[in-house]
């Protein structure tokens, strides 16, 4: 068993956490199946919360560190991280430039009302300087070119990959298993599946390696809203092993634990199933609980797809893990019928 203090890193403390962890008895009763918790992870704080704020504790200590006076960052239009990261950015008072690519432009029926919402209009609530590229561009080599453009002006950039997705934004995640089973230990309760959306897979690969340095049980179970399966899965292993480096823990993850399912991606990355919608109107009717279009409704249809084809044992507890996402519902309003 290993202490966090051991392997930690320095990090800024903006996120409201420990995040709560409640059990969701009416969806519980509703699916008959396990006992279902949730992981209010949407509930870190910083802009509408969601997974990017633990990552950015990370990263925005190393921001300060090199004193940076302007950060270069990328996502999907609707972006998640672009938004929290903006909103960090505006706390510190650093300059924060999103590339944002034009990835779901021929799946948005009206491209102009998506820039004008969810994401995309608090990012410009925060300041954030917004550069749109086609869906088809080198995000990585977009980054570094904006970066040297604004380095031949004089600035001082500094590049946060996208998603966050870095060994310093992993520890989030580490700190997260940590303090999820302090908190399962508290009420007396073991947790058996840990479910959640995986998509750069920072978020699983932290919890993998956090949970196996308290050399816990707890299955993981990533549900992908973007590359298939074995993509994802050979990824982790790769991240597993360098974060395990990162970290001074030695050991590896066993490849049998590292899970990824893309049977809940639906249509593309970013376009919700029908599934999709459906899970986000139950959990939103059962629990009072909103969840998102473009990865919380996939894993949440996962979650309910396990439980009807008895993935679970009866008895077993399934704690679901909210990684946010939120202000994505309302670029998204015309996915939703209510007169059906
Ligand atoms: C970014 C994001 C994810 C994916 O997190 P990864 O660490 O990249 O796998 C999942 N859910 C939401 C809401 C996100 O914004």
């Amino acid at each position: 068993m290993m202490s966090l203090a051991k392997i930690d890193r320095p990090r800024l403390e903006f996120c409201h956490i420990p995040t709560p962890l409640e059990p969701l008895p009416r969806l519980t009763k509703h699916l008959g199946g396990p006992n279902i918790f949730v992981k209010r992870d949407d509930c870190t704080g910083l802009a509408g919360g969601g997974n990017k704020s633990r990552k950015l504790e990370y990263i925005f200590a190393d921001v300060l560190k090199a004193e940076a006076d302007v950060i270069v960052t990328q996502g999907d239009v609707q972006s998640n991280h672009v938004r929290q990261t903006s909103a960090a950015a505006a706390r510190f008072g650093i300059e924060c430039h999103g590339i944002l690519g034009r990835r779901v432009e021929d799946t948005m029926p009206d491209f102009q009302f998506e820039k004008e919402s969810g994401n995309v209009f608090l990012d410009n609530l925060f300041g954030a300087h917004l550069h749109y590229v086609p869906g088809d561009t080198d995000m990585d080599l977009a980054l570094q070119e904006h970066a040297e453009a604004l380095r031949r002006k004089g600035r001082k950039p500094y590049i946060i990959p996208g998603g966050g997705n870095t060994p310093l934004g992993a520890m989030g995640y580490v700190r997260c298993a940590h303090e999820l089973l302090g908190q399962a230990r508290d009420i007396n309760l073991e947790i058996d599946h840990l479910v959640h959306t995986t998509g750069g897979t920072t978020t699983q690969v932290g919890l993998l390696v956090g949970l196996h340095s308290l050399q816990s049980s707890v299955n993981v179970y990533g549900v992908s809203s973007s590359k298939p399966k074995a993509v994802q899965e050979e990824k982790m292993k790769g991240l597993c092993a360098d974060l395990m480096a990162f970290a001074g823990i030695d050991g590896e993850i066993p490849p049998e634990t590292i899970v990824a399912d893309s049977d809940f991606i639906g249509p593309a990355y970013g376009v919700p199933a029908k599934e999709t919608i459906e899970a986000i109107e139950l959990v939103a009717r059962l629990e009072g609980i909103l969840l998102d279009p473009v990865y919380t409704g996939k894993s949440m249809a996962g979650l309910i797809a396990l439980i009807r084809r008895g993935h679970f044992k009866a008895g077993e507890n399934v704690v679901y893990l909210h990684t946010g996402g939120t202000p994505a519902l309302f670029a998204y309003t015309q996915s939703f019928d209510f007169n059906r």
